[in-house]
């Protein structure tokens, strides 16, 4: 069956999207091209199509991972105090790095003291004895790097000692001036630069490795507290432990015209790195059973009278939504993958001819025919 052009033509020149439905927007046809705009706007692509408080909303009702089945964890939990969001870890603790169990124990000690405190409070409060031990390790590095002046060409003393002394009291400053703050990579590099303008080779990687010594967030506890004091109770979250938390994944890359997402664990999204998510349903089959499940699980949620008061007046917007990835997965696998929606009910007229269009934009003539089909049988 050929679709007709005159049948393209009519969705590609007027606006059949319903003004105050779903879909907020219909990105032009060349919005698939990879620009540097998408890296810019990533997050803000990525609920185009549906709004984030959706997206969120759903991973509140409780989704397994589409890729290992396992529960996903609403990040939004983590801004809960202390007192609860620690508990979200109660079963990850041996997972955790020897650092980031220190640092669980000792919210945790404090956490029942304070009990409206979030993550962030808690180790705003340890915040400045960190900060005061963490200086004293930075300069016992320092004072290491210092003896090493005996070993250099007489000729570069002063300039390493400049290099010293002005990174010391940038470590001073640290937090009175925000265009001031210490920054371990960039004094790595600027002892790097001084280090490659010897010729010793032994004296250089003695350099390069004293500097390499500055503690960081995953080696020490004072670092740990000193950075993440001032990020959001989601960031520490996922910095302690962040493999069983729901994190947004494109089915098809955005770059080929992908535009839905769907929540899966952050261990899963962490491990494909730059694979993208089709790639891997043909090298992982068990993947469609636990794929089924997120679906049934999605299909479950539209029938609650009100799994929240928002999604309960979003109805339509969610049989869109499990309809729309549905066929995005369909099309990533070459149709391999058919989900079961059938317990969805039917699919309204508007929600197909939507898809169509959308679909259409895509170039995915193969896909295109089926949605064709299935407006015809209506
Ligand atoms: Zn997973």
């Amino acid at each position: 069956m050929r679709i007709s052009p005159v049948f393209l033509n009519l969705y590609k020149n007027q606006n059949l999207v319903q003004s105050g439905t779903a879909v907020q927007s219909t990105p032009p046809p060349n919005a698939a091209k990879i620009n540097s705009a998408d890296s810019v706007n990533f997050s803000a692509r990525i609920h185009e199509y549906f709004p984030k408080k959706f997206l969120k909303e759903i991973l509140m009702c409780g989704l397994p991972c589409p890729v290992c089945g396992k529960k996903l964890i609403p990040l939004e939990l983590l801004n809960e105090p202390a007192v609860d969001a620690l508990r979200l870890f109660d079963k990850n603790i041996h997972n955790m790095t020897e650092i980031n169990k220190l640092i669980f124990f000792k919210m945790a000690e404090l956490a029942p003291a304070h009990p409206t405190m979030n993550m962030q409070a808690i180790l705003k409060m340890l915040h400045a004895k960190a900060e005061k031990n963490l200086i004293r390790e930075q300069f016992l590095i320092l004072d290491e790097l210092n003896f090493l002046c005996g070993e250099i060409p007489k000729s570069k003393v002063p300039e390493l000692h400049s290099l010293l002394s002005e990174t010391k009291g940038i470590l001073y400053q640290r937090g009175k001036q925000e265009n001031k703050k210490f920054k371990r990579k960039s004094a790595i590099s600027r002892f790097d630069d001084f280090a490659l303008s010897l010729s010793d080779d032994k004296v250089r990687l003695k350099i390069m490795n004293a500097i390499r010594q500055l503690p960081t967030s995953d080696n020490n506890t004072n670092a740990f507290i000193v950075k993440y004091s001032s990020r959001s109770p989601e960031e520490i979250g996922m910095k302690l432990y962040n493999k069983d938390f729901g994190t947004m994944e494109h089915i098809i890359p955005e770059s080929s015209g992908g535009r839905i997402v769907i929540w899966e664990c952050s261990e899963d999204n962490g491990a494909r790195g730059n694979k993208p998510l089709n790639m891997q349903l043909s090298q992982k089959p068990e993947m469609f059973g636990y794929l089924q499940k997120h679906f049934d699980r999605l299909i479950q949620i539209y029938y609650e009278d009100a799994p929240t008061p928002y999604l309960a007046t979003q109805k339509n917007l969610l049989k869109e939504y499990i309809f729309t990835a549905k066929n995005e997965f369909a099309i990533a696998s070459r149709q391999v993958l058919n989900i079961d929606i059938s317990a969805l009910g039917d699919i309204p007229a508007f929600m197909i001819i939507r898809e169509i269009k959308r679909i259409r934009d895509m170039g995915c003539t193969q896909y295109l025919r089926n949605l064709y089909k299935l407006l015809q049988e209506k």
